[in-house]
């Protein structure tokens, strides 16, 4: 079986599906690795360093080589025109966002993974990049706070007396949130957190931060939340607004699957803050949790600074890479048996639940919903 691992091409993009632990991981199993030659230029690994894989020159030399492809971020309309037919894609597609591609995984009667579908069970946790990409954001979200607030996170005492411990408020308290609250307290901030599941309570005080607590539950389908109603969200944002006018940093990682990020902060909520407060929306790229949030900008409003990053994981494009190749490699291994066949068990929930695209067919259920 070969597999190759080109060179990411969206725009921005640091990270690379590959590491080199996983490429002897691989070989073990009999599997050649096949890599494009700098694809690991941006996340600082160089083509030296990718020992025992084969290097090709160009993305054309490497679909000619693979059986499967690995990649960090879906390949273009075009790139999947010049792969094989046949050949088996794994990789975050997000299909919905680029129906275009989608069809030309149907022309080219391409077998393909969304990484992104594999379904939140235990086990498939050593394969969840939404968790592994998720938790670098929430550490980087709280590394941005300290950088840009123009106040200490630790209290300090000098000579030249004693500096106040910053404030940072965390709302969103998924696996992004968790981070965050960690980072944001090894760092000496205080730290507040909220989420509208009431379970999230008993993680954010085991990391000695403080939970907000307002009257609304949320607790939607399969451990996410719900979306609000547009009374709750009023309440949510008023109740809110007094906690929030406290804070030196927000950082909001608020998300509902399938929606936009909900508006939780609004332009009034903004106006209250202290001078210089910062705000680190991490939820930019599904629109924002704040309502003036500008995904992929950092804004001022009066002398509130609002920052909206994309892809974060990407700029820290070492371990970002590390981690997503070996959720990669341990998804892969329910593909391929001892011998480095490839033998997909249909029966298993995490393959099926990934199965974007069958030979060309779309199997998976939403993504058919979407094409109707
Ligand atoms: P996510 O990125 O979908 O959302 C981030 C957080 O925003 C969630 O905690 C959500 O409750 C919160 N939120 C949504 N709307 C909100 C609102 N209006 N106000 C405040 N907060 C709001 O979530 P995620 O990080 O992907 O994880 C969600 C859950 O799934 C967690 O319980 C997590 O532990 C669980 N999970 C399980 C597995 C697994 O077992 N394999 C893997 C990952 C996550």
């Amino acid at each position: 079986l070969k597999l190759g691992v080109p060179r990411e091409t969206a725009k921005g993009e640091r990270r690379v599906a590959i590491d080199p632990t996983v490429i002897s991981k691989l070989t073990k199993l009999g599997v050649e690795v096949y890599v494009e030659q700098g694809a690991g230029e941006s996340a600082l690994i160089p083509d030296s360093q990718f020992k025992g894989a084969i290097l090709v020159s160009n993305f054309e030399e490497l679909c000619a080589s693979s059986d499967i492809i690995w990649r960090v971020q879906a390949p273009t309309s075009d790139e999947v025109k010049m792969m094989r037919e046949g050949t088996v894609l794994i990789s975050n597609l997000m299909a919905h966002n680029n129906i275009a591609m989608l069809k030309s995984l149907q022309d080219k009667k391409i077998t393909s993974y969304g990484m992104e579908l594999i379904p939140r069970i235990s086990r498939a946790q050593s394969m969840d990049v939404l968790s592994s990409q998720a938790a670098i954001a929430g550490y980087k979200a709280a590394i941005m706070g300290a950088d840009i607030a123009p106040r200490f996170f630790p209290m300090l005492t000098t000579a030249a007396g004693t500096i106040r411990p910053s404030k940072v408020i965390v709302i969103g308290v998924g696996v992004a949130g968790l981070q965050a609250i960690a980072t944001a307290k090894r760092l000496g901030a205080v730290v507040e957190a909220y989420d509208v599941r009431p379970e999230t309570k008993e993680q954010i005080e085991s990391l000695g931060a403080k939970a907000i607590e307002l009257k609304i539950s949320a607790v939607g389908k399969g451990g996410y939340a719900r979306e609000l109603s547009a009374e709750e969200r009023e309440q949510q944002q008023q109740e809110l607004a007094t906690y929030i006018a406290q804070a030196d940093v927000l950082i909001t990682t608020a998300q509902v699957p399938g929606k936009p990020a909900p508006k939780i902060i609004p332009q009034s909520t903004v106006e209250g803050m202290k001078e210089g407060a910062v705000i680190i929306d991490l939820a930019a790229e599904g629109g924002g949790n704040c309502a003036l949030t500008k995904p992929g900008e950092t804004i001022k409003h009066g002398s509130v600074v609002i920052h909206g990053p994309l892809d974060v994981a990407s700029q820290v494009p070492i371990h970002a890479s590390e981690m997503f190749a070996k959720n990669l490699f341990n998804f892969t291994q329910l593909l391929i048996d001892e011998s480095g066949n490839y033998v997909p068990n249909y029966e298993d929930e995490i393959v099926i639940g990934a199965l974007l695209t069958k030979d060309g067919e779309v199997m998976h259920e939403g993504t058919v919903e979407l094409l109707n």
